[in-house]
C-alpha cells in the first residue's frame, strides 16, 4: 500500500494519464519490474503509459516537483537493468510502449520520424514500405522499442557497414527532467550550429531525458545478398578473411560475426529448427554477408571466388552458402539464438567487449588462457560481432558443476577481463551500456576528468536526480 504522499502521486498521475495509464496490481506490474536476465527485482509506485508528448512532459514537471525518481522503459531487453526501478518502491517506471506512432516517412531525404515506443521490426518494417531500409539489426528486434535503441546506442549486426545507433540519428524530441519539450526532430545531415546536445541524449540510457521521438536515417533498399557460413582455423584467420572479403566486395560487407562451436552445440542442442550447417564439427565459425542495393549485383559468386581463394590459402577450411532466403534466415537463426541457448544450458558470465580488431586474436588467446587456468567449472562461448571488434567473450557453466560455486567465479573473472581489455586499450562495455551492472566498473575504468563530465552534464540537465537515478552514475 502506497503511504499518503504516495496515494496522492498516484492520483495526480491519473490525472494526467487517466484510470487506464497507471498500472499498480502486482500482478500487472510484475513484468516491467524485473530486467531481461532476471538480475535485479524492482518495486514501483506505479507503471505509467502515457500516450502522447504531452503526458511525458506533465508526469515529469509532477516528478520532478516531487522529487520522485523516474524509469523510462522501452522493451525491457536491455543487458544492464538500466530500465528496472530500485527496490524501495517509490519511482516510477514510464513505459513509452504506447507512443508508437510512425510519424512521417521522406523517401527523398532518405529519413523517417518515429515515436519512442515503435519497435524496432516496425521501423524496418516502415522503411521498406517506403522502398528504403533502416540497417539496425538486433537479436532482440522484435521486441525492442526505438526509445531503448536511441538511449542504449544500441549495435548489432550491421554495425560494420552502418555504424551504431549513434550514427543513425538525425534529430530527436526528448523531454527534459522539467517537463519542458526539446523539440529537435530536425531531418539535416548538415547542421554545424553550437554543440551537439542530441548526442548526449544518445547512449544516456534515460538519465538526461526521456526520448519521446526520433528523426532518423534510412538508405537504399537491400536488394540482392548473398550469406555464407565458413569454418575457420582460428580468430586471426577470421580477421584475415574479413579484411580480404573487404576488399574483394568493394566494401559490401554488411556483417561479420564470430561463432565458436560451442554455440553450434548449444543453439542445436537447445533451440528447435537449428541445425549444422557443417558435415563436421570445426573450432570457429563467420557468419558474413554482402548486401547491394542493385538488384542484379553478383554477390554470390563474388563471395564463393573469395572463400575458395581463402580456402586454397588455408584461411578457410569449408564453406556453404545460403541458397535461398529459407537457407539465410536458416543461418541467422543459429547466430541470434546463442543468447537464450546460453541462458536454457545453465548460469554464465558475460563481457560485452571490444577492441581493435587487429588486435583480436592476441585479445582472445590471453583472455581464454586465463579463463581455462582459474575458471576450471566453466566453458568458454567467445562469439560477436568480429568485424566491430566486439566480442561477448562468455562462460557458461560447465556440465555437472555446482552453480553457486561458478557464479562466485564473477567478480575476479570479470576484474581479469576488463583488466586485460584496458591492457589493449578497449572498452568494457562495447554496446551493451552500463545501466546498474556496470556502475562500479565506470567509476574504476573512466578517467577523473571523464567522471567529472559526465557528472557535471546529469546535474546540468537533472539537478533534483529524478531521471533514472542510480543508472550509469551513482
Ligand atoms: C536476444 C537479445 C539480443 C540482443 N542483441 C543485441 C545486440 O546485438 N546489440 C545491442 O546493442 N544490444 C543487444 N541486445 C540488448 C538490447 O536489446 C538493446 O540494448 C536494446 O537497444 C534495448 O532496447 P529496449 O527498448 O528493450 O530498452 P530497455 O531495456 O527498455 O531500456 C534500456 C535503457 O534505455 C532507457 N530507455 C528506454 N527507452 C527510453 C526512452 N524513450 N527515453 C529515455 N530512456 C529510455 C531505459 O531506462 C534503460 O536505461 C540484445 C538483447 C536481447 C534480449
Amino acid at each position: 500500500m502506497p503511504d499518503q504522499s504516495g496515494g496522492e502521486s498516484l492520483q495526480a498521475l491519473g490525472e494526467i494519464l487517466g484510470a487506464d495509464g497507471v498500472l499498480t496490481d502486482p500482478a500487472e506490474t510484475a513484468p516491467f519490474l524485473t530486467d531481461h536476465r532476471r538480475l535485479y527485482q524492482g518495486r514501483a509506485l506505479a507503471v505509467i503509459f502515457p500516450r502522447s508528448v504531452e503526458h511525458v512532459s506533465r508526469v515529469l514537471a509532477f516528478c520532478n516537483e516531487r522529487r520522485i525518481g523516474v524509469v523510462p522503459q522501452g522493451g525491457n531487453t536491455g543487458y544492464c537493468g538500466g530500465a528496472t526501478p530500485d527496490e524501495s518502491g517509490n519511482q516510477v517506471v514510464v513505459s513509452l510502449k504506447r507512443l508508437n506512432r510512425i510519424r512521417s516517412t521522406d523517401p527523398l531525404n532518405y529519413s523517417l520520424v518515429a515515436e519512442a515506443g515503435c519497435i524496432l521490426a516496425e521501423v524496418q518494417r516502415a522503411a521498406d514500405d517506403a522502398e528504403r531500409f533502416f540497417p539496425l539489426s538486433l537479436g532482440s528486434e522484435g521486441t525492442c522499442q526505438i526509445g531503448g535503441n536511441l538511449s542504449t546506442n544500441a549495435g548489432g549486426t550491421s554495425v560494420l557497414r552502418y555504424g551504431m545507433m549513434r550514427d543513425l540519428v538525425l534529430g530527436l524530441e526528448v523531454v527534459l527532467a522539467d517537463g519542458r519539450v526539446l523539440s529537435s526532430l530536425t531531418a539535416l545531415r548538415k547542421d554545424n550550429t553550437g554543440y551537439d546536445i542530441k548526442s548526449l541524449f544518445l547512449g544516456a540510457e534515460g538519465t538526461l531525458g526521456i526520448i519521446t521521438a526520433a528523426s532518423i536515417k534510412l538508405f537504399p533498399k537491400v536488394r540482392s545478398s548473398a550469406t555464407a557460413f565458413a569454418s575457420v582455423p582460428d580468430v586471426r584467420s577470421a580477421v584475415d578473411l574479413l579484411a580480404r572479403l573487404r576488399d574483394a566486395s568493394g566494401d559490401r560487407v554488411s556483417s561479420f560475426e564470430l561463432i565458436p562451436r560451442i554455440a553450434v552445440e548449444l543453439t542445436t542442442r537447445h533451440i528447435p529448427g537449428v541445425t549444422d550447417p557443417l558435415a563436421q564439427p570445426y573450432s570457429w565459425y563467420v557468419l558474413c554477408e554482402l548486401t547491394s542495393s542493385r538488384a542484379a549485383d553478383p554477390l554470390d559468386s563474388l563471395i564463393e571466388e573469395a572463400l575458395t581463394t581463402a580456402l586454397e590459402d588455408g584461411l578457410v577450411l569449408d564453406a556453404v552458402l545460403a541458397r535461398s532466403e529459407r537457407d539465410r534466415i536458416a543461418l541467422w537463426k543459429l547466430r541470434e539464438t546463442i543468447p537464450e541457448a546460453q541462458r536454457l544450458d545453465g548460469a554464465s558470465l558475460k563481457h560485452d567487449i571490444s577492441i581493435a580488431v587487429s588486435a583480436l586474436p592476441r585479445f582472445v588467446e590471453r583472455a581464454s588462457q586465463w579463463a581455462h587456468e582459474n575458471v576450471p567449472d566453466g566453458r568458454l562461448v567467445v562469439y560477436g560481432h568480429v568485424g566491430d571488434g566486439n566480442l561477448h567473450f562468455n562462460l557458461n557453466q560447465a556440465p555437472a558443476s555446482e552453480r553457486h560455486a561458478f557464479l562466485a567465479r564473477e567478480a575476479p573473472l570479470k576484474r581479469a577481463i576488463h583488466d586485460l581489455v584496458r591492457e589493449f586499450g578497449g572498452s568494457f562495455s562495447a554496446e551493451h551500456g552500463i545501466g546498474r551492472l556496470k556502475v562500479g566498473e565506470l567509476e574504476r575504468y573512466a578517467s577523473t576528468a571523464e567522471l567529472d563530465l559526465m557528472r557535471a552534464v546529469k546535474r546540468a540537465f537533472d539537478p533534483n536526480g529524478v531521471l533514472n537515478p542510480g543508472k550509469v552514475l551513482r
